[in-house]
């Protein structure tokens, strides 16, 4: 645990050090889960947001991209159930005035129970030795099974009063467990409330006339608006999808683990409209189609894993997660949800307009199912920077911080360093940068020495040091320098631009198996 902690910390130390990642408006002692991207980080967010819109929109001739406006009609929040519906049960505590998610307090409360599992696991293991078998253990032994039970018990009941809107029972049932506030160890809270997650706003100069509106807390929304305009003007045929990448705003109340949960964040999401009746085929397709896309950028199969659902949200008839090994351990990445026509059909509802596909195969009308991919773009940053981040010994003793990003989505893909600031060495390297800056995000480094120059540009997640030394200026050639494996070579500068290239194509990542 503590080493995970130290891990985390050097991740945010490491993003705002290297300029990835700043608190929004620091000198004001910045804003609670409210971050800014700085000048690297804005370039890998960009190359991230590139890299999925490439493979899903580019690469499918069936996908075709929106971008809505953050603003829609307030209706839309109603028909899509998220004025009703997007709530979180809060508890406030009387003394330290802390206020708290109660199911998190919960559900924290059933973490602990299974830490005492996990320790007598560790205790069994120790007295067996060899011949333990952790499956029969967890299934036959007397203490571990009363704790199993205690955790079911609680969180069938958690979920059964939230189910029924019982906020009384979940009251009762923090006060039953005795759960004190992790801050103060106080035990006096207030009721249970909900609180919506939505932000508010008015649109309209004058007071009377001012409308209420919301942030939008998703991006699918606009999209399920748009579908029939994107469907009739692109002609498209079911089968289709529509992607969009854009802010999404939810007033989070445990607002913690950096960028894992922010107020304001980007989400990359896509529905895909189908024939009813298909969608559980889609829907394993997109799981299987999104996973392998996470896996083409190399940052370890044994990183990722499957939630199903089990509980399902009112709109989906099956819903996954694909969790990721984050420095605090396995959460959500990215949503793969079969939202079946309960979108479609509630804005029909709701704008009493018709939102059916004329299918002429079939020669009639329907509202299409969807299947849903939704990712947050920031914990997609926060995944392979974090993953990527690693202190490394070397061979003669010494360490380095290398920030190993997949060198398609590096914000700077080559550094191009004169050995020396003279000898017209700097002018040659100039040179290079001119050339190459066309093609790819590079950048000129002529300070400190050389080996400094190369840490610098590990720790920043560069993947190639490109060095101009005083034969290039016989020979044509230079050293060309890489992060990951610090193989140095030669080769002619004619060459960099091929080099580099076969590296940071997403063709070539895109295409790994
Ligand atoms: P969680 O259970 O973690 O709150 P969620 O299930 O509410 O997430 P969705 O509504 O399915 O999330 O949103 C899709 C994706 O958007 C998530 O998989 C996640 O990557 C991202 N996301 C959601 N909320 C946030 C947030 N507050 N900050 C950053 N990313 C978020």
């Amino acid at each position: 645990m503590a080493k995970q902690e130290d891990q985390f910390k050097k991740v945010l130390s490491h993003a705002k050090e290297y300029g990835y990642v700043f608190q929004s408006s620091e000198i004001y002692d910045g804003l609670s889960a409210v971050y800014d991207y700085a000048q690297n980080g804005v370039e890998l967010k960009k190359n991230i947001r590139d890299y999925w819109w490439k493979s899903m929109v580019q690469l499918h001739e069936n996908i075709v991209g929106i971008d809505a406006a953050i603003l829609m009609h307030p209706t839309t929040w109603k028909a899509s159930g998220h004025v009703d519906a997007f709530n979180d049960p809060l508890i406030d505590n009387k003394d330290s005035k802390k206020r708290y998610r109660a199911d998190v307090l919960i559900e924290d409360y059933c973490l602990k129970i299974e830490g005492k599992i996990e320790k007598e696991v560790k205790k069994a293991a120790k007295r067996f030795g060899d011949a333990f078998n952790k499956e029969e253990f967890l299934a036959t032994n007397g203490r571990v099974k009363g704790y199993q039970e205690k955790i079911a018990a609680i969180l069938a009941r958690m979920g059964k009063s939230l189910e029924n809107e019982d906020l009384a029972d979940v009251k009762a049932l923090i006060e039953e467990l005795e759960i004190a506030d992790p801050l103060t160890g106080s035990k006096n809270w207030t009721d249970v409330k909900q609180f919506n997650l939505m932000f508010g706003t008015k649109l309209g100069a004058s007071a009377e006339s001012a409308m209420d509106l919301y942030l939008r807390p998703e991006t699918a929304q606009g999209i399920f608006v748009n579908f029939l305009n994107v469907q009739k003007t692109g002609r498209m045929k079911i089968p289709f999808g529509i992607a969009q990448t854009g802010k999404a705003f939810r007033n989070e109340i445990v607002a913690r683990q950096f960028i894992f949960r922010m107020r304001e964040f980007e989400q990359m999401e896509m529905q895909f409209f189908v024939k009813p009746g298909t969608q559980k085929e889609w829907y394993s397709t997109w799981k299987e189609t999104r996973l392998q896309w996470h896996l083409s950028l190399g940052l370890g199969a044994e990183n990722y894993r499957f939630h199903d659902h089990d509980k399902l949200a009112h709109y989906a008839d099956a819903a996954a997660d694909i969790e990721f090994k984050f420095p605090f351990g396995f959460k959500e990445l990215e949503g793969i949800h079969s939202r079946t026509d309960f979108d479609l059909k509630a804005h029909e509802e709701h704008s009493g307009k018709k939102l059916q596909y004329f299918d002429h195969e079939e020669n009639k009308s329907y509202v299409p199912y969807v299947v849903e991919t939704s990712i947050g773009l920031d914990r997609m940053f926060l995944a392979v920077f974090s993953n990527s981040l690693q202190e490394e010994e070397l061979e003669n003793g010494t360490t380095r911080t290398v920030l190993k990003l997949p060198s398609v989505l590096a914000p700077v893909k080559a550094a191009i360093l004169p050995l020396v600031k003279k000898d017209g060495l700097p002018e040659v390297a100039r040179k290079i940068v001119a050339d190459l800056k066309w093609d790819f995000n590079v950048a000129y480094d002529e300070k400190d020495a050389v080996g400094r120059r190369y840490r610098r540009q590990d720790a920043n997640g560069t993947p190639f040091c490109i060095t101009v030394d005083h034969d290039t200026l016989e020979d044509n050639m230079v050293t060309i320098r890489h992060r990951d494996t610090m193989i140095q070579q030669r080769v002619g500068i004619s060459e960099l631009k091929g080099i580099i290239d076969k590296e940071v194509n997403a063709k070539f990542w895109l295409q790994k198996k």
